[in-house]
């Protein structure tokens, strides 16, 4: 916030409180920004993003690796600001902070490489000219970010678009805009004269309002209703928009699979964050001859888990309250078409806290096995073989993650999963590999954070062709000559006259 802000929310204002799903106090107390005040933010962005965007990629590398040292040096504090705004287990929030660390280190680092200046191979035809492509940097990002993991998730976006040189408007989900208000505070720390990134606080509205804000690119993660909503209002304007929506993501566990091992990581998947995970574990599928063998191993580990609000506990409570309502009425579905649970069930859902739920036999079109559940519950299913497997998993409108365990078979099934990302012998390991691209299809959205594509996703390719020498071949002319389209139908035809048949 700027003191400008500050100094208006003392005035009469709209505010909004952030809670402690814990114990429901007040965690905070923040601005809900008008759509003036959002489009000033912007403004005010352009300004910066002209001065960042200017510096080189070394110098922006530098500033960025100071961010991420501020941020590394407070992560017990940052994760504290997580804790108490999500209700999630400090050492989650920790996990949650350190990977997104990881990823500005990478984004910083890598942006050069990625982004600068190549040559590319003009063509023979062509052979007079220097080709080069670059990718620049768009100008403002508006980021809008859900709660579950408000530090890791939208820090896709920002650090990554930030190391393209763009600026950046972010809008947290107003569960956790402290969470917000300590990354962009952190970063003025380092970057004090130009506001680079900005935060806005507030309600959907204010969402609404970044994405008719004047933004060059709007980044969105949370659920795939409101992406629609952001698409729909950014379109009115042509802004170009990355969705990361929501998931229904499977685990496949194959015959020859490390049964205990798979079990371990399913059940992390399926309940760690209490659920809440974009690329967590909501349905099972397991090779009829270990079916039995991996449900036992599962269910006892289960047993032992506990989501309460003690100081050591594992699972902490539903963040968003009407999310409750969404998880008891699965489970209810499920059970009212024939599925039975072998742990937890209805009950399992309290005032704030669900406890593990494991239900089996469940209808493939029930809203367990097909909606996005946001809960510690997953749906384990027995299939005759892999392919009804693979067949059972790509059977939603979402495709995000998702997990194959198999000793012999892991590389072919995963790809042959209709998601954008598959951890093989492992659970969401793809997330914390800085390298790889992360987002989805279909439901899951579109565009890519992390990686070579999520630096790309907020830059335009710039192509440049340079005349090196004039052409022996005068094509591009209302003088050219009989001659010259001889020679060029003769070089085409040297160059692409000879694939006339079929290889056999
Ligand atoms: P929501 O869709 O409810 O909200 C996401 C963000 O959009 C919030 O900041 C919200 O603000 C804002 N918003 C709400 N209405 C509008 C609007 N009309 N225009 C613009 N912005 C608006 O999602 P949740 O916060 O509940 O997050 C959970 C969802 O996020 C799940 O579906 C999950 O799967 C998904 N997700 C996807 C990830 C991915 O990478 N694919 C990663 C993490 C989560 P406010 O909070 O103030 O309403």
């Amino acid at each position: 916030m700027t003191p400008e802000m500050t100094a208006e929310m003392t005035a009469t204002r709209q505010t909004f409180d952030s809670l402690n799903p814990r114990t429901g106090d007040v965690v905070g107390t923040h601005p809900v920004h008008t759509p003036d005040e959002v489009k000033a933010a912007v403004d005010r962005a352009q300004e910066a993003a002209a001065w960042w965007s200017g510096l080189s990629y070394d110098e922006r590398a530098d500033l960025l690796t100071l961010w991420k040292g501020v941020m590394t040096r407070r992560i017990a504090q940052l994760a504290n600001v997580v804790h108490e705004e999500t209700g999630k287990p400090h050492s989650d929030a920790t996990l949650e902070a350190a990977l997104a660390l990881d990823h500005v280190s990478w984004a910083a680092k890598r942006a050069k490489k990625v982004l600068g200046r190549q040559k590319v191979s003009a063509g023979l035809v062509m052979a007079n000219q220097a080709a080069t492509v670059q990718y620049l940097p768009l100008g403002v990002i508006g980021v809008i970010g859900p709660w579950n993991y408000p530090v890791f998730t939208p820090m896709g976006s920002i650090a990554y678009a930030l190391a393209a040189g763009n600026a950046v408007v972010f809008k947290p989900s107003e569960l956790t805009p402290g969470v917000g208000q300590w990354l962009a505070a952190t970063f003025a720390e380092v970057v004090p004269d130009h506001p680079v990134f900005q935060v806005v606080t507030g309600l959907g509205e204010t969402g609404a309002a970044l994405c008719r804000s004047g933004v060059n690119k709007l980044a969105f993660t949370g659920s795939t209703a409101t992406g629609k909503k952001v698409m729909a209002a950014c379109a009115e304007t042509l802004t170009p928009v990355v969705i990361e929506a929501g998931g229904k993501d499977a685990v496949l566990v194959d015959e020859d699979a490390d049964l205990e091992a798979a079990a371990d990581a399913a059940l992390w998947g399926a309940c760690s964050n209490a659920g809440q995970t974009c690329v967590g574990v909501e349905r099972i599928y397991v090779h009829d001859r270990v079916y039995d063998e991996f449900l036992s191993q599962l269910v006892d580990k289960a047993r032992d888990l506990t989501a309460d609000d003690s100081p050591d506990s594992k699972i902490g409570p539903i963040t968003m309250p009407s999310q409750l309502g969404v998880i008891g009425s699965h489970i209810q579905d499920a059970i009212d078409r024939g599925g039975r649970a072998v742990l937890g069930g209805p009950n399992a859902v309290g005032d704030r806290f669900v406890q593990p739920t494991i239900l089996v036999d469940v209808p493939e079109d029930s809203s367990a096995v097909q909606e996005e559940t946001f809960g510690p519950t997953v749906t384990v299913t027995r299939v005759r073989d892999m392919d009804e497997a693979v067949a059972k998993a790509n059977g939603t409108r979402y495709g995000l993650g998702s997990t194959v365990f198999s000793k012999a078979r892991g590389m072919e099934l995963a790809e042959r999963i209709r998601s954008g990302m598959t951890a093989v012998n492992g659970m969401i390991t793809f997330a914390g590999i800085p390298a790889l691209p992360f987002g989805g299809v279909g439901d899951s959205g579109f565009g890519r954070i992390h990686g070579p594509d999520g630096l790309k996703e907020f830059t335009y390719a710039k192509a440049i062709a340079r005349q090196r020498f004039k052409p022996a071949l005068a094509l591009t002319t209302f003088a050219r000559t009989a001659k010259a389209d001889n020679q060029l139908t003769q070089i085409v035809t040297m160059l692409h006259g000879r694939g006339s048949t079929l290889k056999k």
